[in-house]
């Protein structure tokens, strides 16, 4: 995949410019190229990720959480990154947030949980549950944008300002977008509040049931 050979060259320049290297060409590149593209099936891309090494986070993580759900979903769930629950599992939104995020599905969309598909914009726990950096958001991105070429869901809920802006491009506040519908790519995506924004301010569970409420209407063009 083309971003992720991107980065992985990217890498290769800084080291070599930390080791005191000039720009000359790039055509030391082109011979012997290893091949970089992601697999076209979901059950290999997972192992190419739990075996992922290109960020910092792989340091520091108990489980790379890949991602879990129904692999011909209609609809997927993309929120920012592993906690530590998920950390310690290896599966996402296990915790508090999840077992809130397990009843919206089933009391909204009135669907088991196991019906979506449900990921994050990175894979491994940023350390202290920080907001993933730039860096590592895009050096994970080729394993998300696969997911979606793999699973091609119709609708996309962004679960948090992190989904949102790294699945749109666009840095609007959470706040101005819920409610709003954004036709991209092929499917739909929907920004929604992230369920642990939820958990220390319940009185915004409306506007979720309100964002559910649309997605629930999309299911039944399906
Ligand atoms: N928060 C997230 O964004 N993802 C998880 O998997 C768990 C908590």
């Amino acid at each position: 995949m083309k971003n992720l050979k991107n980065a992985l060259l990217l890498k290769q320049l800084y080291l070599l410019k930390q080791l005191g290297y000039n720009y000359t060409s790039v055509t030391a590149f082109k011979e012997d190229e290893p091949d970089l593209t992601l697999p076209n099936t979901l059950e290999k891309l997972k192992k190419q990720a739990l075996e992922c090494h290109l960020c910092q986070l792989s340091k520091s993580r108990t489980h790379v959480v890949f991602g879990e759900g129904n692999i011909s979903a209609d609809i997927m769930f993309v929120g920012e990154a592993p906690g530590a629950t998920e950390d310690t599992s290896g599966k996402p939104f296990v915790g508090r947030s999840g077992e809130l995020l397990t009843n919206m599905i089933e009391k909204v969309l009135l669907i088991p949980r196991t019906e979506v598909y449900i990921t994050n914009i990175v894979k491994c726990r940023p350390r202290d549950n920080a907001e993933p950096t730039p860096t590592e958001a895009h050096t994970c991105h080729p394993y998300l944008l696969k997911q979606i070429e793999l699973i091609q869901p119709k609708i996309i809920v962004a679960l948090g300002a992190t989904a949102y802006h790294y699945l749109s491009g666009d840095d609007t506040a959470i706040s101005k977008v819920r409610g709003t519908l954004h036709e991209q790519n092929g499917y739909i995506l929907v920004p929604t509040y992230h369920p642990s924004y939820l958990l220390r301010n319940p009185s915004a569970k409306k506007d979720v049931f309100e964002d559910l409420k649309m997605v629930k209407e999309m299911m039944q063009d399906y």
